[in-house]
């Protein structure tokens, strides 16, 4: 059955078109490249990754999305509705090829209880943010981000690196997994724990992750050595972070920087329960799912209230976007909100510049494709040393997965311009195949999520949620190949709502112009977010930047 159905999954590569036209050869190759088996995380169930992040919603929906995709003409547009095709209706040549909604529950009953009513009736699917929407690329898509992330909080607390630093955190999955990376990249020292021993597996393989252990010692005796000698190191502990942590407050280990980034977004799928190994946990999963979920969150909570102590004991402690905090409240634990998220903590200044996740992928499959456009990243913006400093390292130590691909923070005026000279790149014939252009939902005028990107925002507009809706239509009108628009993602079922676009540099003229309204519109769209909530920083960029805004004062 497994062989079956993953001999589904084609990888296109070249020139040679399997559909009418590039947007649609674009779409198909992404949605395959997602279930890659070196990208998926479970690809057999169709699963992405962050939790059960799904590409499409069975394998009969992915067949018919195939053949759509096959069918589809220049001038039509596909309909996803959580992950099964349900409409091709004519539009137009600037239309998007494909319009996705993935999870979208009426707000009253946007749970996790709802949700998995409808995912067993198979009504629905969990998109999470780029596995439902096609532009997952495996875990270089986080790394940027999650450098920055380690950067920042560097420069916060100990100077300009992690050097001489031990971070701990949990989670090495899918977009768990760019965090030894990312530490070692800032100078550091991590400790980073999974219960799974082939998702470690999986980080050393692709050099995410230096060593394994399934001694805690081990891994204290590695990490106190590595930091004593100023060296960066990752180290993969085998086990539970809820019985861990514990363990290393009894032992007096207190690291420097502490985080987490188990899926405790989704209770039941995403988080291993205290006490219980791989096998007795999916067993209890099937039998008896409320009880799963009790002793889930009971574990969490446990998890929190050590990350606390260890914050207390002078951890510089930080949620990194699973939404754990908010399972720990409800659970009892009044102090869960002491340490801030990410966002507020060190990403929001990005935003305000309508910065954030852009990425772009080879169709061709060539790697040369990507080190011409990172020559040009080099040469363009050379004046960002940042940024072409995590060009180089990107360079040195990504491990492509899938069709080759870059990511890089750029902001608002830097995606158009770059858009546009790959896009004539593409026109010269000096890349060898059309590109995609996109961005995880994770951006800075695309999501509402109150406990993550939007946590804390000046003028307590965190839950509003008219932003990322606005999103997706200003994309979708300014002809986006595909525009999304996805409910739960990162921080699970009620707590996000997030949109998504992608487009496809062709090197014609039409995509030229489809390329400089989106890539405009859709950082323009965190700018104004963020100059809305009244940041000094985001009013002076829409200022600088001639964005019309009515009612900006002055
Ligand atoms: P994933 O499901 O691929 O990986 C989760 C990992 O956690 C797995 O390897 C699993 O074995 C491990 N795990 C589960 N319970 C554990 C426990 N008790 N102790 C130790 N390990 C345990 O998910 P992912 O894609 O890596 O995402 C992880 C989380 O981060 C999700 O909640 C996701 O929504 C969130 N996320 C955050 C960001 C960000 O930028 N902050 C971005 C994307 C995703």
């Amino acid at each position: 059955m497994k062989a079956n159905t993953l001999s589904k999954v084609v990888q296109y590569r070249g020139t040679e078109l399997n559909t009418k036209g590039w947007q649609q050869e674009a779409a198909l190759r992404m949605l395959m490249n997602n279930l890659h088996p070196d990208v998926a995380e479970h690809p057999e169930e169709l699963v992405v990754y962050g939790g059960i992040g799904k590409a499409a919603r069975n394998w009969e929906s992915f067949d018919a999305i195939v053949r759509s995709l096959k069918e589809l003409e220049n001038d039509e547009t596909l309909l996803i509705q959580s992950g099964k095709p349900v409409a091709v209706f004519k539009s137009h040549t600037n239309a998007p090829r494909v319009l996705i909604a993935n999870s979208n529950i009426v707000p009253a009953f946007a749970n996790w209880d709802t949700f998995h009513e409808l995912d067993k009736k198979g009504l629905m699917m969990y998109g999470q943010m780029t596995a439902g929407s096609w532009i997952y690329i495996g875990s270089q898509g986080i790394v940027q981000g999650t450098y920055e992330t380690f950067a920042e909080l560097a420069k916060q607390h100990f100077g300009e690196s992690l050097k001489g630093t031990i971070t701990l955190t949990a989670g090495l999955g899918g977009m768990g997994g760019a965090q030894p990376l990312a530490v070692t990249m800032a100078g550091g020292v991590c400790i980073g724990i999974d219960v799974d021993e082939s998702r470690i597996d999986r980080r050393i393989e692709t050099r995410y992750t230096d060593v394994k252990t399934d001694s805690l010692d081990e891994a204290i005796r590695l990490a106190e050595k590595a930091k004593k000698d100023g060296i960066a190191l990752s180290i993969g502990l085998l086990g539970n972070a809820a019985e861990i942590l514990p363990e290393m407050i009894a032992r007096g280990f207190t690291p420097d920087v502490l985080t987490d980034q188990t899926s405790a977004h989704d209770p039941l799928n995403g988080y291993i329960p205290t006490g219980m190994t791989l096998e007795t946990a999916a067993e209890l999963r099937s039998a008896d799912a409320e009880e799963y979920v009790k002793r889930s969150k009971a574990s969490m909570a446990k998890h929190v209230s050590a990350m606390i102590e260890m914050m207390d004991k002078g951890a510089i402690t930080f949620d990194y976007g699973n939404n754990i905090r908010q399972v720990a409240k409800d659970e009892g634990v009044e102090r869960a909100f002491d340490f801030p998220g990410f966002v507020p903590a060190y990403i929001r200044p990005q935003f305000c510049e309508g910065k954030g996740p852009f990425r772009w992928v080879a169709l061709s499959g060539d790697p040369e494709d990507i080190r011409k456009t990172d020559e040009v990243i080099l040469r363009e913006f050379s004046y960002n040393t940042h940024l072409c400093n995590w060009i180089k390292m990107a360079q040195e130590k990504i491990q492509f997965q899938g069709l080759p691909s870059r990511i890089c923070w750029l902001g608002y005026g830097e995606r158009a311009r770059f858009g546009k000279i790959i896009n004539d790149m593409v026109a010269s014939g000096e890349l060898s195949a059309p590109i995609v252009i996109g961005r995880d939902h994770l951006d800075s005028g695309s999501v509402a999520s109150p406990n993550r990107e939007t946590e804390a925002m000046k003028d307590g507009s965190d839950a509003v949620s008219d932003w990322p809706i606005l999103n997706a239509m200003i994309n979708a009108v300014g002809g986006a190949t595909w525009v999304s628009f996805h409910h739960g993602g990162g921080v699970g079922m009620g707590y996000s709502q997030h949109a998504g676009m992608v487009i496809v540099a062709d090197g014609t003229k039409d995509a030229e112009e489809r390329i400089e309204r989106v890539l405009t519109t859709d950082p323009g769209m965190g700018v104004v977010r963020h100059a809305d909530a009244g940041y000094d920083l985001a009013i002076q960029t829409a200022r600088d930047k001639g964005i019309k805004i009515p009612m900006l004062e002055g």
